[in-house]
């Protein structure tokens, strides 16, 4: 079957919220996939339903219809435990508010999902320092999360997110809450970490001047995941 050969497959998903009297339709007949090393930007308006298609997709829900594959595996009928597994070894999540660990340093929020894994505290530490540096924020690894700027903050949390190695990286509007300038400098931060290590990326952003820098952009229409140039005229 196809949906074995990538890295994430989305396949007739269906999310729908009750709303009082009616539902709403968020995602209907959703299809998607991404290929090993390819980088798309998810691209639509506020409320359409990014945040609800990278949670299924990063097995935090379930849809109400619809099978969700990462690595090959159908994940949906799996157990709870089997689900977290491959959330953890196979999934990196980066939010657009960074959600560290106020207690500890930048290095240590970088070893933790290491060391969930099973990492040595070397193995981890070693890793952690490597990923800081190639962020250029080597110097800060001491530092907790409130003593870095809202860009150091997204870098850690972005080194975190890629710490085990991920088949896939999910990330929600990871630059939503910078400045235009530090957007820029910090996408490109996670653009480079991305390609060099050969990661797949689903990006969801308001961005287009981002998303352009992806190779595919997608957006949300009628509960349909479907292509977009970026470069064309947005519709009204
Ligand atoms: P986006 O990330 O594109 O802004 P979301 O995925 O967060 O959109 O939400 C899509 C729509 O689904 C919104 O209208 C939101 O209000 C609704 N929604 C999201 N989560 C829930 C929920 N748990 N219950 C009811 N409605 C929800
Ligand atoms: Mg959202």
């Amino acid at each position: 079957m196809a949906n074995k050969n990538k890295v994430l497959a989305l396949t007739g998903i269906e999310r729908h919220y009750g709303q009082g009297e009616t539902t709403l339709s968020i995602l209907k007949e959703a299809n998607f996939s991404l290929e090993a090393g390819e980088t798309v930007a998810l691209v639509a308006p506020s409320g359409t339903g990014k945040s609800t298609l990278l949670h299924l997709a990063g097995l935090l829900e379930h849809p109400d219809a619809g099978e969700v594959w990462i690595g090959g595996t159908a994940c949906g009928g799996l157990p709870d435990e089997k689900r977290t597994a491959i959330r953890r070894n196979s999934v990196g999540f980066v939010y657009q508010f960074h959600h560290l660990l106020p207690e500890f340093s930048a290095l240590e929020n970088i070893m933790m999902p290491q060391l969930i894994a099973g990492l040595s505290m070397k193995e981890a530490s070693e890793r952690a320092r490597q990923l800081l540096d190639y962020m250029r924020i080597g110097h800060r690894a001491d530092h907790r999360p409130a003593e870095l700027s809202g860009g150091e903050q997204q870098r850690v949390a972005i080194a975190r997110a890629v710490a085990n190695a991920p088949l896939v990286l999910l990330a929600d509007e990871p630059t939503g809450n910078l400045d235009p300038e530090t957007a820029s400098y910090v996408f490109s931060a996670l653009e480079a970490l991305v390609r060099q290590s050969g990661l797949s990326a689903l990006i969801a952003t308001h961005n287009h001047d981002l998303a352009s820098r992806m190779d595919r952009c997608v957006t949300l229409r009628e509960g349909k995941i479907i292509d977009y140039d970026p470069r064309k005229p947005v519709q009204p």
